[in-house]
């Protein structure tokens, strides 16, 4: 689900996060506010007091297409982690896999379906492609 902050005044969006796509990217709303100091658009003098209302959460819906996901699996202090995303990382080892959406879907959804195949059977047991 996108994360997005906006301009108290005039709506701007200032910052868009999707965490699915990138979780370790997530800027603090004072860097996102640094990088700014005034809103683009009404010029008002933003501030890092980022309230509730800033900040928008719109789920991530991919139209049909054809898309390439992205699975990494990561050992963590709780465990094993299985990250789906849409943004290659070139740190982690992983696999690619090829996703046709045939009608409007829910990123969560396809990510939620990749996660409970790689922990019933294993990252290398995924398929090269997926049809959702
Ligand atoms: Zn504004």
């Amino acid at each position: 689900m996108p994360i997005k902050i906006k301009c108290r005044k005039c709506g701007f969006i200032l910052y868009t996060y999707d965490m699915f796509s990138d979780p370790q990217g997530l800027a603090m709303p004072i860097q996102v506010v640094d990088s700014y100091i005034l809103c683009p658009r009404c010029g008002r003098e933003l501030d890092a007091n980022v309230k509730p209302d800033d900040i928008v959460i719109k789920p991530l819906i991919l139209e049909p297409g054809r898309y390439t996901i992205y699975v990494y699996t990561n050992q963590t202090g709780a465990g094993y982690a299985v990250v789906v995303t849409m943004q290659r990382r070139k740190y982690r080892r992983g696999k690619a896999v090829k996703v046709i959406v045939k009608e409007k879907t829910l990123f969560s959804e396809i990510s939620n379906y990749i996660r409970d195949l790689v922990k019933k059977k294993g990252i290398d047991s995924l398929p090269k492609e997926i049809v959702f």
